[in-house]
């Protein structure tokens, strides 16, 4: 019996896409080999890596104008490799704090720019996304970073910032959920284990204007313009990842693709916060208007009794 997994990252994977997987897994389209077990050189896998690109593309109504990166590290390596690249030590970058991850995405950046928090909502332990009125905008900032959907705290942005900098933005948790108007944004990245497939692998979608903004000292590793060029192939890609991130693409196209998502979460999401606001035993802290879609934090009304229902969940699922 498969259990019913309400776990963030990794998350669950549409159980038709690993049944597909496991008769695959053994003897990939009669060539005698697992898809892991081939190069990533070859023109089967290649093949297989294209199309999920080309699904991907598809799925997210993504232009020209962009490429779609297939790379590793997870998103918290883009939390370097951003700064990294469009900022430096004697730039600074705009970064807006909402939650857990644009925290962490800040402490790293800081490390390679000078960072201007545009506005937090830290003070209140992240119990809302903080409102454009508030923002303290760097005209001279390289870019503009935010995480729309706060995984932690369940806290999200729905639209994309209006900003007359390059946008950049952490999709992780929201990325494949429901369309986005990826036109607004300069760089969006998801790591892949909460929205995508398996963890090893992680998504960038980069206008390609940015490739000429890139900081030239870095190593091609470092570099976005070299994993473009490269297929993002300069190194050996996460091969199973990709192909098994490639099933869950058809799988979303089978479903209706995004529209047909965003109806099924927004559903989702009713459910829980009617059952949750009608209940006396519940609460969600989250302001209304930023109550995030995708992941939907409770805490309980009577805080006496928190330590006490986090014993008998303990006791139930270990
Ligand atoms: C989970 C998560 C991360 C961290 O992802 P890794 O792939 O583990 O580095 C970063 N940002 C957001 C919004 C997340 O939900």
């Amino acid at each position: 019996m498969r259990v019913r997994n309400f776990c963030a990252g990794p998350a669950v994977i549409p159980e038709a896409v690993l049944a597909e997987v496991k008769s695959e897994l053994l003897d990939w389209g009669d060539s005698g080999m697992s898809i892991m077990e081939m190069s990533h050189r070859s023109s089967i896998f290649n093949e297989v890596a294209m199309t999920a690109k080309k699904d991907f593309i598809d799925l997210m109504s993504i232009s020209d104008d962009y490429d779609v990166l297939f790379l590793q590290g997870g998103a918290t390596h883009q939390f370097s490799m951003i700064p990294m690249n469009f900022s430096s030590k004697d730039d600074s970058a705009d970064y807006l704090l909402s939650g857990t991850w644009s925290k962490k995405a800040i402490s790293e950046a800081s490390k390679y720019s000078n960072i201007n928090v545009i506005a937090s909502s830290e003070e209140d332990n992240f119990t809302y996304a903080p409102k454009k009125e508030s923002w303290n905008l760097d005209t001279n900032t390289k870019y503009v970073h935010y995480v729309p959907n706060e995984t932690i705290q369940g806290v999200a942005i729905h639209n994309p910032l209006e900003v007359n900098s390059p946008l950049v933005a952490d999709m992780s948790s929201v990325i494949l959920s429901e369309p986005i108007d990826v036109s607004k944004f300069s760089l969006i990245y998801a790591g892949a284990q909460k929205n995508i497939g398996p963890a090893g692998l992680t998504i960038v979608i980069i206008h390609k204007e940015m490739f000429e903004k890139e900081n030239s000292d870095n190593s091609n590793f470092f570099k976005y313009s070299k994993h473009s060029e490269s297929n993002s192939m300069l190194n050996t890609p996460p091969t199973f990842a990709w192909y098994l991130a490639g099933k869950v693409f058809k799988w979303l196209k089978k479903e209706g693709g995004l529209e047909a998502m965003r109806k099924k979460n927004y559903l989702k999401a009713e459910t829980l916060y009617s059952y949750i606001d009608n209940s006396s035993f519940f609460s969600n802290p989250v302001k209304i208007d930023n109550r995030s879609i995708m992941n939907v934090p409770f805490i309980l009304d009577n805080k006496d009794l928190d330590s006490v229902f986090l014993m008998i969940l303990r006791m139930q699922v270990y």
